[in-house]
């Protein structure tokens, strides 16, 4: 396994692997990899000759006030990790390559899929978000790139941008990994403490009694939303940014529950943001 931190030299390495007609499978994040990271390098491993990790904690997606500076960074760790998952190349740059001076170009992906739910509390994290993905994509030409559905909005936006923009990249949706009391996996777990974590089940266990009820045939989403309301607010330390039962294409909000129905929330636990969802009829 090797790591380039250099633009060119990673585009000629991929450009390369290209010509010598083998495939590239991506994995771009911003480390400090946990398991759902990895079973997208598991996925990976097995969609290309060449498994890319990016690695590049991207700051046009963190709003003013948010984590950036912060953000849990452990690049050893990583890098053990990702050997262990059969990466071959970690591409790891620095925010001054990837935005050098003078930088003017962005990419952004319009309308209600980005200015709802996430897009609506953080307004220039999508336009983040789909520029960098682009770049990226740019740099390491790959066949396929795989996505995890923990970040639904984020997956659906960068399909959006993929078929918009004509991008020669198969998008690979994946599996939301948890802990084995449910919480959804998350770089930013590491923020909680003892007491925020046990209150952070909230968020997943909100999202079961949905299913739950939607399955007893509970269908109405006004129904369903008033008591994860209820649900959430019994917790001390949490704060609701959103929680929203959405059509899992369009991302529009729906009245009536059907098996295209997602359930999205955005919570925080303490001063930490944390997302998940879930096909209500899945
Ligand atoms: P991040 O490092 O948070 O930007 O995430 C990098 C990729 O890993 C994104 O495609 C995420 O959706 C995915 N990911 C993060 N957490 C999970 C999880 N718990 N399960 C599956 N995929 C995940």
């Amino acid at each position: 396994m090797e790591t380039i931190s250099n633009i060119k030299e990673m585009q000629t390495r991929c450009l390369n692997v290209r010509a010598a007609g083998q495939t590239i499978a991506f994995v771009p994040t911003m480390g400090f990899l946990h398991e759902g990271h990895l079973s997208l390098l598991h996925e990976g491993r097995k969609r290309g000759d060449l498994l890319v990790l990016s690695i590049f904690v991207n700051p046009t997606q963190f709003g003013q006030g948010e984590d950036l500076d912060s953000y849990p960074r452990d690049f050893e760790r990583d890098e053990r990790l990702a050997r262990e998952c059969g990466v071959d190349l970690i591409f790891y740059p620095d925010a001054e390559s990837i935005y050098p001076h003078g930088y003017e170009s962005y990419v952004s992906v319009e309308g209600p899929l980005t200015t709802s739910l996430e897009g609506a509390c953080r307004p220039t994290h999508f336009r983040g978000v789909t520029t960098v993905v682009a770049k990226l994509f740019n740099i390491v030409l790959p066949h396929v790139a795989l996505f995890g559905r923990k970040d639904f909005q984020q997956l659906a936006v960068i399909r959006r941008m993929t078929a918009d923009l004509n991008l020669p990249v198969e998008i690979v949706g994946m599996p939301i990994v948890r802990e084995t009391d449910g919480l959804a996996m998350s770089s930013r777990n590491v923020y909680l403490n003892n007491g925020e974590r046990e209150e952070s089940l909230a968020l997943v266990g909100t999202l079961r009694r949905a299913a739950e009820m939607a399955r007893d045939g509970v269908l109405a989403s006004e129904k369903i939303l008033s008591s994860a309301h209820q649900w959430l607010n019994a917790e001390d330390s949490l704060s609701i940014d959103y929680v929203k039962i959405c059509n899992a294409q369009t991302l529009e909000e729906v009245d009536m529950v059907d098996h295209d129905s997602v359930m999205l929330l955005a919570v925080k636990v303490g001063k930490t943001r944390l997302i998940d969802n879930c096909i209500l009829l899945g």
